[in-house]
């Protein structure tokens, strides 16, 4: 996907500081952090958003969602909480469209979100 910005980052086109990797999935620091730690877990394979996603994707969005967690721990965040949103469509916010769990920690978080 020649035009999506986060295929492009998986390709190495566009810079990333790196957070985690392995065949399946990345995660890297959000650009613009909204949160002292914000880190994106995506996929390899490009699914446009939570509306692709099929049972067949039921290990792939668990093992995204273990990871984070992982990372959570590594990043110092589990004591006091931290958030995993997924962002879907335009209603849910969603900007890029390339499938991406945020994890969000580091300062108390609002809710509801806006
Ligand atoms: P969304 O609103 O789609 O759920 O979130 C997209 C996220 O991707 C935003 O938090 C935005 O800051 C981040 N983002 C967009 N472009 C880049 C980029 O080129 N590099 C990195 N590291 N993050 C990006
Ligand atoms: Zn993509």
């Amino acid at each position: 996907m020649d035009d999506c910005v986060f295929c492009r980052i998986l390709a190495g086109d566009i810079p990333s500081t790196s957070v985690y990797e392995d065949d399946r999935i990345y995660a890297f620091r959000d650009i613009d952090p909204k949160a002292p730690t914000h880190i994106l877990v995506i996929p390899r394979r490009h699914l446009a958003s939570l509306n692709e996603v099929t049972p067949g994707d039921r290990d792939l969005l668990g093992h995204m969602m273990t990871t984070a967690t992982a990372i959570a721990v590594d990043e110092g965040l589990a004591p006091r909480g931290y958030r995993l949103v997924i962002n879907c469509g335009a209603d849910g916010g969603q900007a890029v469209d390339h499938l991406h769990l945020h994890l969000l920690g580091g300062r108390a978080l609002g809710w509801p979100p806006g």
